[in-house]
């Protein structure tokens, strides 16, 4: 059996600072590889929380996270960052592009830190870019864009590096209800073996946090985050 795409068990996060907050509290979730999952919840719910440890920028206070099968209770930071750089990619409610730089340049960034010379990190970032619908933007200053065109070319810089797993917290939060819908249409399309990836090796897994429960609609599995803790989850269908 494979390992799962993101195993979390016993997850506990408590905040100290400026008063202890428990955000998370007894987190079990195996998102197996290729999912779709949408995690919801009211606003302080936890679900940041959440993929902040999915996504290893903040460890637990107890329990384990575990990515494709490795324990990251047991990394340096240092490993740890070279499991995220390597198996995780970011999409967040706001897109941090660099406005005066290329379409293009903005999606290469992605790929600065893993050695890919130049030359493959453009034709790279020109293929995540067709991936996302924007091929005809790749010109463009990210500052001359729509809110959905920009979020568009956030997710294509998420998956330049064809992450295994993709992370999106809100991705959806600073879109119309319209243009949100597309993103989170194209999130769901890029989940599974099927998304049409130059490297159709490993699925991709999609997990996207949000407060809007018809924005979870869209994808495979919902899980549903009370007080920091899951208290509904519609299961991976088999
Ligand atoms: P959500 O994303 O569902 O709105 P969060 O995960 O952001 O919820 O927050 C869960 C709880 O943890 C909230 O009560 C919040 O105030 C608290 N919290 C989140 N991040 C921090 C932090 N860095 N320091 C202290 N408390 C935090
Ligand atoms: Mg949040």
């Amino acid at each position: 059996m494979t390992a799962a795409a993101l195993e979390l068990s016993g997850v506990h996060k408590v905040y100290r600072h400026p008063v202890p907050v428990t955000a998370l509290t007894g987190v079990d979730l195996v998102v197996g590889a290729g999912e779709a999952v949408a995690v919801t919840g009211a606003s302080g719910a936890g679900k940041s929380t959440l993929l902040s440890i999915l996504g290893t920028l903040e460890r637990p206070t107890s329990g384990t996270v575990r990515v494709a099968g490795t324990d990251t209770s047991a990394l340096s930071d240092a490993r740890l960052s070279a499991v995220r750089s390597g198996s995780l990619g970011f999409v967040f409610q706001r897109f941090f592009l660099l406005e005066h730089l290329s379409v293009l340049d903005n999606v290469a960034t992605g790929l600065l830190y893993r050695g890919v010379p130049a030359a493959a990190r453009r034709e790279r970032a020109a293929e995540a870019l067709r991936q996302v619908g924007l091929t005809g933007r790749i010109g463009h200053r990210a500052g001359q864009l729509s809110g959905g065109e920009r979020q568009r070319v956030a997710i294509a810089r998420a998956i330049v590096g064809r992450p295994a797993v993709l992370l999106a917290d809100e991705p959806t939060g600073s879109l119309d209800s319209a243009t949100g819908a597309g993103i989170v249409d194209l999130l769901a399309a890029l989940a599974g073996p099927l998304s049409g990836r130059a490297d159709p090796g490993a699925p991709t897994t999609v997990v996207l946090i949000t407060h809007d429960t018809a924005v979870a609609a869209a994808m495979r599995r919902q899980v549903r985050l009370h007080d920091g803790r899951i208290v509904e989850d519609t299961g991976s269908p088999s």
